[in-house]
C-alpha cells in the first residue's frame, strides 16, 4: 500500500502551472463534447462522427488533448448509437474508437454510453457485453445518459440485469436533473458509480447535531459509491447558482467518495476545474491529491493498473512538490 504524501498545510498554495502538470484522473467525459473545433456544438460533433476514420481520429485527439492537460488515466464515454446515421454499425464505431486510444503517455479506456430516451439501450448493453475484455481491456464499462426526467431507469431494468450478470461495471447518470429517487433507482439497478449524483443532498436532513444523511444517501456514503461530480457543469445545469454554493465540500466533509470531472470539455479542462477548486474553496495539494486518489481507486480498470498509476505517476509527482514546498527559499536549498 501507499502512504499519502506529506504536505504541510501552511504550504498549500498552488499555481495554475503546478495544477496543469499534476497527474490527473478523469472518470466522466463525453467524446462528443470535446471535439476540436466543435466544442459546445454537440449536433455538429455527432454529424462529424459518422465514419470509422472520424471516430478514431476524434478519440485520438481527445486523448492528446487530455494528455496535454496532465490527465494520465481517462475513461472516455462514447455513444455508438449516435454514430450510425450514415450506416456505420455500432460495432465498427467501437472498434474504431478503440484504435484511437493508442496515444502514448495516457492510459485511456472507453465507457459505452446508451441514451435512456432513445431505443438502442438493449443493443448497446449487448455490445458492451460482447466487447468487454475484462478490466484490463480498452472497454471498461457501461453508462446510461440522456434526460432523467420522464425516462426512468427502471424501463431499462432488463438491459441492466444483462450487464450485472456479465460482471460489467456500470455507472449511471442520476441525480443531476432528477433528485434522490433517481439515485436510489440507479444503485438498486446495479450502478457502482454515479454520473453526477450531486443531488444526493436532497436526502439530507438537519437536526440539533447538524446535517444528517438519510437512508439512500447513507447507503451511498457508507458503501463508498463514488460520485462523478462535474462542478462547473452542474452549476450550468442549475444545481447551485454559483460554484461557491456547490455541495462538493459538504459532501466531502460528510464522508462521501467524491471525484471531480469535466463532464463535458466544451468549456472547461480538468485543469480549469481544479483551478476553480483552488480559487473558490482554497484547495491545496492535499485536497487535489485526495480527489485524484479517489478517482483512480474508483476507476473501472483492474487493481494492478490502479496501483501502478498511483505508485509510478501520481505519488511521485505529489511527493516531489511536497518536498519543494517544505523547503523555504534560501533554507536548506544549497
Ligand atoms: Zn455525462
Amino acid at each position: 500500500m501507499h502512504d499519502a504524501p506529506q504536505i504541510s498545510p501552511e504550504h498549500k498554495h498552488v499555481t495554475r502551472d503546478v495544477v496543469a502538470q499534476l497527474p490527473k484522473v478523469l472518470l466522466h467525459d463525453h467524446l462528443e463534447s470535446g471535439l476540436r473545433g466543435l466544442k459546445g456544438d454537440p449536433a455538429a460533433a455527432i454529424a462529424a462522427l459518422q465514419s470509422p476514420e472520424a471516430v478514431e481520429q476524434a478519440v485520438r485527439e481527445a486523448c492528446e488533448d487530455l494528455l496535454a492537460d496532465g490527465v494520465v488515466y481517462a475513461e472516455l464515454r462514447i455513444s455508438p448509437e449516435l454514430y450510425t446515421e450514415q450506416g456505420m454499425t455500432m460495432r465498427r464505431a467501437v472498434d474504431a474508437a478503440v484504435a484511437g486510444l493508442d496515444v502514448p503517455g495516457i492510459d485511456a479506456r472507453l465507457i459505452l454510453t446508451a441514451m435512456r430516451h432513445l431505443d438502442a439501450v438493449a443493443e448497446v448493453a449487448q455490445l458492451t457485453v460482447d466487447t468487454y475484455g475484462g478490466a484490463d481491456g480498452p472497454i471498461v464499462g457501461f453508462d446510461l445518459a440522456g434526460p432523467e426526467e420522464g425516462n426512468a431507469l427502471s424501463e431499462h431494468a432488463e438491459a441492466l440485469r444483462l450487464l450485472r450478470e456479465n460482471w460489467i461495471p456500470t455507472t449511471l447518470h442520476a441525480g443531476s436533473q432528477a433528485g434522490v429517487e433517481s439515485i436510489a433507482e440507479a444503485v438498486q439497478l446495479g450502478a457502482v458509480r454515479l454520473g453526477h449524483g450531486v443531488r444526493v443532498f436532497d436526502d439530507f436532513g438537519v437536526d440539533l447535531e447538524g446535517i444528517r444523511p438519510g437512508q439512500v444517501s447513507s447507503w451511498i456514503r457508507d458503501r463508498h459509491i463514488a460520485l462523478e461530480l462535474c462542478p462547473s457543469m452542474e452549476v450550468r445545469m442549475g444545481v447551485s447558482e454559483q460554484l461557491a454554493d456547490h455541495p462538493l465540500v459538504l459532501l466531502q466533509q460528510l464522508g462521501f467518495t467524491c471525484t471531480v470531472n469535466t463532464g463535458d470539455r466544451s468549456e472547461r479542462t480538468l485543469t480549469d476545474e481544479f483551478m476553480d477548486l483552488v480559487d473558490t474553496f482554497d484547495y491545496g495539494l492535499e485536497e487535489l491529491f485526495d480527489i485524484t486518489l479517489k478517482a483512480i481507486q474508483n476507476s473501472f480498470c483492474d487493481e494492478e493498473t490502479r496501483q501502478r498509476i498511483l505508485e509510478t505517476q501520481i505519488l511521485p509527482a505529489y511527493e516531489e512538490l511536497a518536498d519543494d514546498e517544505l523547503t523555504e527559499p534560501g533554507e536548506g536549498a544549497e
